[in-house]
């Protein structure tokens, strides 16, 4: 019987000796506000595919071989390696909700696009949250926009990862390409786009192609 156990245990755990191990992760919108029910819905879309995204072993993956490098002295950490930052950002302990809980919670508002900013930015910046603040704004001509739901997907991601206290400089400096909010909203975009079947915004009942069998 004894000459089984081994064998047995290194069946039953292999995950512990390829590496980290990821937990299962969870989006919770505490709080979302378009400013048209077409606007919210589309929201609540991404925050599921951000969830999705998050718990893919594909996109697990390609996190764990990303390079990290911080662009300012405020960052959480700095120059942090993939497994510091995967530690972080699936231990979900915001800034204003510190206990690690495996969840994004996330307050999310749309922000009118005004005039002058359609004029003179054309949605170059496509929306913002304050470090220390819970909330997350976004532009309204993002959400308006057809097909931009990977862009939408990538940018609660890179805005919410700056909730945990990750940072970059606000200036286009040619390091912010690899600071933790954009290496990770970046590829959290890219997986999205996977995840997206192309005709979603015909369907009246979304579904990632992937789970099409388990969305009901
Ligand atoms: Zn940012």
């Amino acid at each position: 019987m004894k000459k089984f156990l081994i064998p047995l245990l290194m069946f039953a755990f292999p995950v512990l000796v390829s590496g980290q191990q990821f937990p299962v992760f969870s989006v919770n919108l505490i709080e979302i506000e378009g400013k048209t029910a077409a606007q919210t819905e589309k929201m609540k879309r991404a925050a599921k595919i951000f969830e999705r995204v998050m718990n893919d072993p594909e996109f697990q993956g390609e996190l764990r071989s990303q390079t990290f490098k911080s662009d300012d002295d405020d960052d959480l950490i700095t120059d942090p390696t993939a497994e510091q930052v995967i530690e972080k950002i699936y231990a979900a302990a915001e800034l204003y909700k510190p206990e690690p809980n495996n969840t994004a919670d996330v307050y999310w508002y749309a922000k009118k696009t005004g005039f002058w900013r359609k004029i003179t930015d054309k949605c170059d910046t496509i929306g913002y949250g304050f470090q220390g603040q819970k909330s997350i704004y976004t532009y309204t001509c993002l959400l308006d926009e057809k097909d931009s739901m990977a862009k939408l997907v990538g940018h609660i991601a890179h805005e919410w990862s700056h909730k945990l206290g990750f940072t970059h400089r606000d200036d286009d400096d040619s390091g912010i390409d690899l600071t933790v909010p954009y290496v990770f909203g970046d590829l959290v975009a890219r997986h999205a786009a996977r995840w997206i079947n192309p005709d979603y915004a015909l369907e009246e009942n979304f579904c990632p192609r992937i789970y099409a069998n388990d969305c009901g």
